[in-house]
């Protein structure tokens, strides 16, 4: 009767400390945590405790006997890693390192820029150290970033991960600036002064382009626009114009996944969600009837992961379709099980539907003066070196939409006064550190990859820095505090 980790599993790896036994891998430190798409808990070694369900910020681990049918694929899942991955020689109770202490015990003052989860787990690694204090800055006047405008309305679990988040704000030390910019109410080189450590964990905020001809074309946005204005952030107020049938989603990541999805789903299910209700609205009149998910590599390429897909799958109310561009597909993960699955359903007459289509890549957004369709030119795979490429073929194709939604990754703005790697996105830095006294952590350190959880070792690995430089004597002494500016009044939403 084992425990099983399903799909919302944030990858922070709580459960891997709670756990009595040592039976959820990958654990951080060990091959593969890094790339994982979630944890996964051995159904052979699993004592049913329930430790790992306690642990988890995101309610995602439940018995198997409490799985819904949807949820069901994830047995077979949690069960396949283990015979990938015996863990043979683990040790049977699960290793608790050390607490480390600062060498001196004066008080330290720490500034995070950035409330989301990459920001508060650094908080919370930080206030480990009781000499630590921490104040975080964000220029929203609410916290939890992309936890609160990132994650989809619908994925309510996961979600429930701003409960951890108002336990870490809840603790000693630990003080909000809401609403005040930082390089622009107040530098990066005024804060240096008040703080003994700056972290910036800004995140990626802007979205990768295209660079095809009509991509400014009325009717071509990016999907981070989107998923803003569905989840109510302030910058993205603008709807999408949802007055057509269909809609092209150019990328194939869990984003182009999560917008799909909302823009398919009945209203009414989304409902009662943390849905923006003008977005909720709009929906409820829009004429979308089919969203095409365009990935230009093949089926086994695809940049969404395993327990997206199978939740995606198990819909009930929409038709989940595969087109696989001429590529036969192999069933030789349960990614590409799924997808075979997928490419033989038959849509079902007044459903709504997704379509996942495969080897097509976008040439130009056509239209006069709105968007009307897509050209897309076929492609086929190619392996260079190991990794499998798009090469175009000579084949192009028109498909008719009236929104199309680029979904090619995040990327980071440069800030005023840091350094910027213009090809990454990011700050340059080694393991977290920009120069003693100024460290990044999260998107903006290590590009826009990775899961709310897969914060929580990143900080760690930055505020390990952050120690090091104090105890080596790295870090001058700071004046004497005063409370930075506050550009508006700020509140918590909870
Ligand atoms: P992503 O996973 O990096 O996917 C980007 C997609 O864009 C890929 O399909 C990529 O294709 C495609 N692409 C890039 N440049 C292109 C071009 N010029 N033309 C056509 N296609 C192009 O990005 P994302 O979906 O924005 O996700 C960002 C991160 O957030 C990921 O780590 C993701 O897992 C995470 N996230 C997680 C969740 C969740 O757990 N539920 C939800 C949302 C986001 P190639 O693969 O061929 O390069």
């Amino acid at each position: 009767m084992p425990h099983v980790v399903t799909q919302s599993c944030c990858a922070d790896a709580s459960c891997v400390l709670a756990c009595p036994v040592n039976c959820i891998h990958p654990a951080p430190g060990e091959p593969g945590f890094a790339e994982a798409e979630m944890v996964f808990i051995d159904p052979g070694s699993c004592v049913d405790c329930g430790a790992c369900v306690t642990a988890c910020p995101v309610g995602a681990i439940k018995p198997h006997t409490k799985l819904t049918a949807a949820e069901e694929p994830f047995l077979a899942l949690n069960g396949e890693y283990f015979v990938a991955e015996p863990h043979a020689d683990r040790t049977p109770l699960a290793l608790v390192p050390p607490q480390r202490r600062l060498t001196s015990r004066a008080p330290v003052r720490v500034a995070i820029v950035g409330a989301g989860p990459a920001g508060l787990y650094a908080a919370d690694e930080l206030l480990k150290h009781p000499e630590v204090s921490v104040d975080v800055f964000d220029r929203l006047p609410t916290p939890h970033g992309l936890a609160r405008h990132g994650v989809a309305p619908d994925h309510q679990t996961t979600r429930q991960v701003a409960d951890l988040f108002t336990a870490i704000a809840d603790q000693p030390g630990f003080t909000y600036r809401l609403g005040v910019e930082v390089g622009r109410d107040i530098s990066f080189a005024d804060l240096s002064e008040r703080y003994h450590g700056v972290i910036v964990a800004v995140g990626a905020s802007a979205d990768k382009r295209l660079g095809i001809e009509g991509e400014d074309l009325p009717g071509s946005t990016s999907a981070t626009d989107v998923v803003g204005w569905y989840n109510g952030h302030p910058d993205h107020r603008i709807a999408p114009d949802l007055d057509c049938e269909r809609v092209v989603v150019v990328g194939n990541g869990n984003v182009a996944l999560d917008v799909a999805r909302i823009l398919t789903t009945d209203p009414d299910m989304l409902a009662g969600t943390d849905i923006d209700l003008d977005a909720l609205a709009a929906l409820d009149s829009s004429r979308v009837r089919e969203v095409v998910v365009l990935g230009r590599r093949g089926p086994a390429q695809a940049a969404f992961t395993t327990p997206e897909l199978i939740g995606l799958a198990a819909l009930d109310d929409v038709d989940v379709l595969v087109e696989d561009g001429g590529v036969a597909i192999e069933s030789t993960t349960t990614a590409t099980k799924v997808l075979a699955e997928l490419a033989s359903r038959r849509p079902r007459p007044g459903r709504r539907r997704i379509v996942l289509r495969f080897c097509a890549q976008p040439e130009r957004i056509l239209g006069p003066d709105r968007v009307t369709g897509l050209e897309v030119r076929r492609t086929r795979l190619v392996t260079v070196d190991g990794a499998v490429t798009a090469e175009p073929t000579g084949e192009t194709e028109v498909i008719e939409a009236g929104l199309v939604l680029r979904s090619v990754g995040y990327r980071g703005r440069p800030l005023p006064d840091l350094p910027f790697d213009e090809a990454r996105g990011i700050v340059p830095n080694q393991s977290g550190r920009v120069r003693p006294g100024l460290y990044v952590t999260g998107w903006i350190k290590r590009g826009p990859t990775g899961f709310i959880g897969t914060n929580k070792t990143c900080a760690a690995e930055t505020v390990a820095q952050l120690l090091d430089d104090l105890d080596a004597g790295e870090i001058r002494s700071v004046g004497a505090f005063a409370t930075p500016p506050r550009r508006k009044r700020a509140f918590v939403r909870r």
